[in-house]
This record gives C-alpha cells, structure tokens and sequence, in this order.
C-alpha cells in the first residue's frame, strides 16, 4: 500500500473525518484489519486562522509547503490539503514537493460531472467563493458554469463556517439558513451544490436540499483512499 500524507487540521473537524473515511475505504476493499498508512500534519488552527484573515498568504504557503516536505519525508508518496480554502495556496505546495498534490477540486468535479449536471453552485469560505483558484478550475478542467450566492448569502456561509463548524457547533437554525441559500441558487439554475468546504458536510446533508449535495471533504479523502490503495498488494 502507498502511504499518503495529509495536511490537516484546517480545522480539526473535518480532518479527523478524512482519516475515517480513508480507514474505512482501505477497510471495505481490502478487508481483515487492513488501514490507511497516513502521515499525517495537523496544524493549530489559530495559527491558520490568523495568517488567513490577515492575509498573510505568502506566510501560509510556506508554512504548508513545509510541512509538505516533511510529509514527504516521513514517506508519503502524495500529498492532500484537507481544506478548500488552502488550495489557494495549492501551486506553491505543489511546487515544494516531488510527489503528487491531489486537488481537492478534482474529485469534485469528476463526481459533479458524472451526475450530468453543467451549472453547480459553489458553498465555502469567503476566499473558496470570491477568489477565482476553485470556481476556475472546475470551468477549466470540467466545463462547469459555478454559481455563487449573493453578498448577504456569501457573508452567513462563510460566518457560519468561521463562528460554527470549525468550533464543532452544528446548529438546526444556521442549516435552515444554508437551505434557504441553497433554495435561491437552485431558482438562479444550479442543479447541484458543491459543499467546498470541508466542514459543511457536517452541517448540511443531502437529504436537506432537492438537488445532489457533492461533499468535498468525503470525495477528496475517497480519492486519497484510492491512492493508497493504488499500490495495495
Ligand atoms: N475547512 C475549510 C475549507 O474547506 C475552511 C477552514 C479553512 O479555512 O481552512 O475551506
């Protein structure tokens, strides 16, 4: 099995959910008592956190090259970023490292692609939804048409995702409002909705809205499983 490395911790939320669904992946294919072989960097997000809002971009991206290397190291044969939002810094990751990156975008727009649907509305952090890194990749690479919601839409999911999800709170009233963002994309033609961030999986389900949900953080850890198991003898 090829061992994967994982950038993780932004937040913590989420990533302990990649290492599940990695586990449980590798478990399901190979049976017995067979796992992931994970290394595995998990940042204080406080740290990240700052470095984000105070735009410290070029900080953040040493600060994850690094440890990309180090996971390279320790053996990993490819590397993921378990967060949307710091795949703005996915080029200069990438460039560090002599072993694959795997986009998060890339799974998701194969899944997006594969249910036949053009026109997707993209949720996630203030940076996933208004700088173009994601929303161009999934034109470029998918033909894809991304929606977003509008300001006052943009501003409750990403305050949900900062005051909220990240700190383990899931609440019934701030998933009405994702809802209700989501009912407003699908009357402007979005026939799907990208969860791309990795917490909002946790709040909003597929059951909860009336076109397909695509959970960045289940296809990307998914596609870090495959990996793995690319090498599995
Ligand atoms: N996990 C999030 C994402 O997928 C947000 C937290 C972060 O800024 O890394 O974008």
């Amino acid at each position: 099995m090829r061992t994967i490395g994982l950038l993780g911790g932004m937040s913590w939320e989420s990533s302990i959910e990649y290492e599940r669904i990695i586990h449980e992946r590798v478990r399901e294919r190979l049976g017995g008592v067979a796992s992931g072989d994970l290394v595995m960097r998990t940042f204080n997000f406080a740290e990240i956190e700052a470095l984000q809002s105070a735009g410290r971009w070029d900080d953040a991206g040493r600060l994850l090259a690094g440890a990309a290397q180090s996971l390279v190291a320790a053996g990993a044969t490819a590397v993921v970023i378990c967060s949307n939002t710091m795949h703005l810094l996915a080029d200069e990751v990438a460039a560090a490292i002599d072993v694959p990156l795997l986009h998060i975008a890339d799974p998701t727009g194969d899944a997006v692609r594969a249910r036949g649907i053009d026109q997707v509305a993209l949720l996630g952090t203030r940076f996933t939804m208004e700088q173009p890194f994601y929303a161009d990749r999934l034109r470029e690479r998918f033909g894809l048409t991304v929606l977003t919601p509008d300001e006052r839409g943009r501003t409750i999911i990403h305050t949900v995702i900062y005051d909220e999800l990240v700190r383990g709170v899931i609440s019934p009233s701030s998933r009405d409002a994702y809802v209700a963002i989501v009912d407003e994309l699908v009357a402007r033609g979005a026939q799907g909705v990208i969860a791309g961030c990795t917490e909002i999986e946790l709040l909003l389900r597929p059951d909860d809205i009336s076109v397909p949900l695509f959970a960045t953080a289940r296809l990307h850890a998914e596609a870090a499983a495959e990996w793995c198991l690319g090498g599995a003898s």
